[in-house]
């Protein structure tokens, strides 16, 4: 998709806010800092729309992007920060677990792992619980330009089985140093949101 605009919409934290429009929806998720910020960013052609490296144990909030007119990216916030207290993930679970379920606009999950690292307990626990929901995932492994071409299949193997995707669901290389995958990226956005 070529993107003329983007802007974010509302920072939400419960249905009522949502934005009252009948536009697909795609969400991301991830956990901090594996590059969900850089990829938002990478795929809209902006530096600093979706904030990069914020600080974890802010007020955690879904924020909606608006794209062309016709699109919404919902950015969850990320998960897996140790210092988070319990009261605060408990926060964050009902939140998307909320969203995720309730949410008849979505169409898609993109769930950003590092692909120079074997997906985390965490990484599996939200594959699941996309899969439990019936929720299509768009799996992307950030941060290829960190580690040798060469290397990549190896590593996307281990992505492969240690989240034991669903052969339906894509599995993307990425870089938002290189813009590596991101053609393919919105590929598979276009084609859950019917664009
Ligand atoms: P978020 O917390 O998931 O939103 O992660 P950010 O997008 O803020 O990225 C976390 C850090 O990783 C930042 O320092 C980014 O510059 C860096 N980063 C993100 N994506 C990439 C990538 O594809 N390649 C490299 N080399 N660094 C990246």
């Amino acid at each position: 998709m070529k993107v003329t605009s983007s802007e974010i919409v509302i920072s939400a934290v419960k249905p009522e806010q949502y934005p009252d429009l009948d536009l697909p929806e795609i969400a991301l998720a991830g956990r901090s800092n594996v590059g969900k910020s850089s990829f938002i960013n990478k795929l809209l052609n902006r530096k600093n729309l979706a904030r990069t490296s914020s600080k974890p144990g802010k007020t955690q909030t879904l924020n909606f992007y608006i794209i062309n007119e016709v699109l919404h990216f919902v950015d969850v916030p990320g998960y897996g920060y140790a210092k988070v207290s319990k009261s605060e993930r408990d926060a964050w679970g009902k939140m998307i677990e909320t969203y995720f379920t309730k949410r008849r606009q979505l169409c898609a999950a993109v769930l950003l792992v590092d692909l120079r690292h074997a997906p985390s307990k965490d990484d599996v626990m939200m594959y699941e619980f996309l899969k439990h929901h019936d929720i299509p995932t768009i799996v992307v492994a950030t941060k290829a330009d960190k580690i040798p071409k060469g290397k990549w299949q190896k590593h996307m193997k281990v992505v492969r089985e240690t989240l034991d995707k669903d052969p339906n669901d894509p599995l993307i290389c990425f870089s938002s140093e290189t813009g590596q995958g991101k053609v393919e990226a919105w590929s598979a956005i276009e084609h859950y949101t019917n664009l």
